[in-house]
């Protein structure tokens, strides 16, 4: 018994069906990026699983409890094919700075082992639907409260010590909102790493969408950043249109000056961007597009789309898992012949790998 790379896919594209679930806060709800989670520990692999989507309900796979709470039972139609445990509530959790604001509002695990912080919880292109992207969620954490909007460089510091020396973090990961269209993040993101990196020595990958200018890469490095993800979501310029209006303004031929500059500094893996299956690219634009980027030293880190709750996707069709299988069967390989796997990476999403069981392919 236990779950194949098959099933895995399957789970994280069309999700879990779980009835019993309680108010454990390890779920990931609301935030940036994929969301609406649930983390499951398998034999070897921590995995992201949607479980709140109603399109989940459709799924035929389900979770239950054992008897003695210790495992989740994991069946396909009915029939038991693994058990899965759910990771603990970190230690960090526990505690507060001394202004009274809870780590868990300014960064939180991921995975099992990794710490991750939305430094800026806002964008500017939040809050209009000529700009926004539809898939997003960043600011609805905010307004639940369990966030603050700008974590400093100082709580960020002291939120990351404590979370390496009580929970054995193995790397963290900064994304942000894009808080404005010249450096799109890169200066506050970088004022960040220099504090993290000053108090705590531990991997760290940044997020954001490209800066305007190519020295920022330099600079970012030599705060002590290790890794960089500049997020497509999309491939063609025809979805990026229509799905984040905003986002695609920043054309496709400043993502790829982007990445080459960037490679050129962090080195070829540790540059990766993420493109979501399922928002309306074609199977072959996603092959054609990810070959160019693994050409290019871009880990392109293949994610199946999940509708999110209250924003404009939230009945966005969920994708077929058989075109998740197809995409990871091709590129798998091809990240393996190039030593650009997930283990080969430094830090960032690709080596959590908790998101998309594309590292099981390569
Ligand atoms: S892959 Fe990225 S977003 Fe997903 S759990 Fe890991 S760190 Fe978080």
């Amino acid at each position: 018994m236990g779950i194949n790379k098959q099933q895995l896919t399957d789970i994280q594209t069309i999700g879990i069906r779980w009835f019993e679930l309680d108010e454990y806060d390890l779920n990931r709800k609301g935030g940036a990026g994929p969301t609406d989670h649930k983390a499951f520990n398998f034999k070897d692999q921590t995995s992201m699983v949607p479980i709140f989507n109603e399109q989940v309900q459709q799924s035929n796979y389900s979770a239950t409890y054992s008897d003695d709470k210790k495992n989740v039972l994991i069946y396909e139609n009915d029939i038991l094919i693994d058990k899965a445990t759910i990771p603990a509530q970190p230690n960090f959790y526990q505690l507060s700075t001394a202004d009274g604001i809870p780590y868990s509002k300014i960064a939180t695990l991921h995975s099992k082992d990794v710490l991750a912080t939305t430094v800026f919880q806002k964008c500017v292109r939040y809050g209009n639907k000529n700009t926004s992207c539809q898939f997003c969620a960043i600011e609805e954490s905010l307004k639940n409260e369990t966030t603050i909007a700008h974590k400093t460089p100082e709580q960020l510091a002291e939120v990351a010590k404590a979370a390496v020396e009580l929970d054995g973090i193995s790397q963290m990961i900064m994304t942000t909102g894009t808080p404005n269209l010249k450096d799109r993040g890169a200066k506050m993101l970088l004022e960040s790493a220099k504090a993290v990196k000053a108090a705590v020595d531990i991997p760290l990958q940044v997020q954001c969408e490209p800066p305007n200018e190519d020295f920022w890469f330099q600079a970012l490095k030599d705060a002590g950043v290790d890794a960089i993800g500049m997020h497509l979501e999309a491939v063609s310029q025809r979805v990026r249109e229509d799905i984040m209006p905003g986002k695609a303004s920043v054309p496709m031929s400043r993502y790829i000056s982007a990445y080459k500059a960037a490679v050129q500094v962090f080195g070829k893996g540790n540059v990766s961007t993420y493109i979501l299956a399922g928002l309306g690219d074609t199977e072959e634009e996603i092959i054609t597009v990810s070959k160019e980027l693994i050409d290019l030293g871009v880990y392109p880190f293949v994610v199946p789309f999940t509708p999110v709750a209250g924003t404009p996707l939230a009945n966005h069709p969920m994708p077929d898992p058989s075109m998740l299988k197809r995409i990871f069967s091709t590129l798998g390989p091809l990240l393996k012949e190039k030593i650009m796997t997930s283990n080969d990476l430094k830090a960032g999403c690709a080596k959590c790998g908790a998101c998309s069981s594309m590292k099981s392919y390569e």
